[in-house]
């Protein structure tokens, strides 16, 4: 049991420093996410902007010809109006005539419609083309910082983590997710020495016997205000002087 709580010790220690290592990074990798999100949410937008001017585009253009063939239409009617030999013609064709008059009308009013939708979209995209560069700007930046606190970490971190990848094998398999339990609930500690007759983590006192117990590092007590995993100022300054 000494040693399965000597090796506890050792874990909460090395995993302490890892918490350290990962506050030093502090919110740069969540910026970093956050800006990308941004980057790439303002690239659909733009892109959608586009989609829009390509189609409106393609609708003015037919809008366009349909207005001239109604032109022509109209040129060609009125001309006929001069040779018509009934009323019964004559109203025909001014049936056309007005039809035509009004799809023009009708067309000419869609196509200013879609100009002003093309201008609306082209300064929105001016608009989004600026916000995109600041926001790649500044995830460049945030990228570059992230990348240099990581460089200035990582030996160390990968040095941690090939420990606690061995303290990791030799503890049973059982204690680890109880471990791992406590350390969530508990601020990143699960595993506390005695201090002063009190509970490392929570400052609690504990009762004399109880200390008496642990000092035997025959069993594993946990601290009945905190539930974090106790053990004894001796196995704490061994693996301590150790490390
Ligand atoms: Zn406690």
């Amino acid at each position: 049991m000494e040693e399965i709580l000597r090796l506890l010790y050792s874990l909460q220690t090395v995993d302490t420093k890892l918490d350290e290592l990962e506050e030093l990074k502090g919110d740069l990798p969540e910026i970093v996410k956050a800006l990308e999100n941004d980057v790439s949410q303002v690239k659909d937008t733009i892109k959608e902007k586009e989609d829009i001017i390509t189609t409106s585009v393609k609708t003015r253009n037919k809008a366009d010809l349909d207005i001239h063939d109604f032109k022509e239409k109209l040129e060609k009617y009125k001309s006929q109006q001069y040779s018509v030999r009934n009323n019964k013609e004559y109203d025909a064709l001014t049936k056309e005539i007005d039809f035509a008059e009004q799809s023009i009308k009708d067309l000419e009013a869609q196509f200013s419609d879609l100009e002003k939708t093309m201008d609306v979209a082209k300064n929105e995209i001016t608009e989004l083309s600026q916000k995109l560069e600041e926001a790649e700007k500044n995830l460049e930046e945030k990228r570059k910082e992230l990348a240099e606190v990581s460089k200035a970490t990582e030996d160390e971190e990968l040095k941690l983590t090939h420990e606690r990848e061995k303290i990791k094998v030799r503890l049973q398999k059982d204690i680890l997710p109880r471990y791992e339990r406590i350390r969530r609930a508990r601020d990143g500690r699960a595993v506390v020495p005695v201090r002063r007759n009190s509970c490392g983590g929570c400052h609690n006192r504990i009762p004399p016997q109880r200390i008496l117990e642990l000092r035997t590092n025959t069993k594993m007590y946990m601290c009945e205000h905190c539930g974090r995993i106790l053990v004894s100022s001796e196995i704490a300054e061994s693996v301590t002087t150790a490390s």
